[in-house]
């Protein structure tokens, strides 16, 4: 049992990693809530530098009209431009699996860890993206997959369309 008392979670790491990896997931979800209660899509990311969040975002393409701001992608515009040492040393944070633009967008930078909320709503090219030599932690945290069911069950369309089905 790890110290957040879920199961798993520790995945080897010491106490202190694991707690900090929390306030960050902790921090994804908030902007997941933040977004549906714009009535988007609820689904939060925020990337992480030396232990500090320098850019979060939410799904933002129900509210923006857009074609590609997913919360990851919405992250990392919020970050600004980074250097390629910058993004090397990075940890992306999303509460859903990343999908196919997302996940080739953290290959396209060279982000070395991603942290998933969850990926039993959706999941996105995982195998390949640890192929390329990306470090996954999956956590399957609760409140994350709760916001997804719940969202996909109120509004099936809405969610298609942001997966491309
Ligand atoms: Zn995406």
């Amino acid at each position: 049992m790890s110290p957040t008392g879920r199961p798993g979670r520790g995945d080897g790491r010491s106490i202190g990693e694991v707690i900090a990896m929390d306030a960050f997931m902790s921090a994804a979800i908030d902007e997941a809530r933040k977004g549906l209660s714009e009535g988007g899509i609820p689904i939060g990311s925020v990337l992480v530098i030396d232990g500090k969040i320098v850019g979060r975002g939410h799904n933002r393409r129900v509210q923006k009209q857009s074609a590609i701001l997913h919360a990851e992608m919405d992250a990392l515009e919020n970050a600004g431009r980074l250097t390629a040492k910058d993004y090397q040393r990075s940890v992306l944070y999303s509460t859903l699996s990343p999908c196919d633009m997302c996940s080739g967008t953290a290959l396209l930078y060279k982000i070395p860890r991603i942290v998933i909320g969850e990926n039993q709503t959706f999941r996105g090219p995982e195998d390949y993206v640890r192929s390329r030599g990306v470090e996954l932690t999956i956590l399957n945290d609760p409140e994350c997959i709760r916001l997804m069911r719940e969202f996909i069950a109120a509004r099936p369309e809405l969610w298609n369309e942001d997966i491309g089905v």
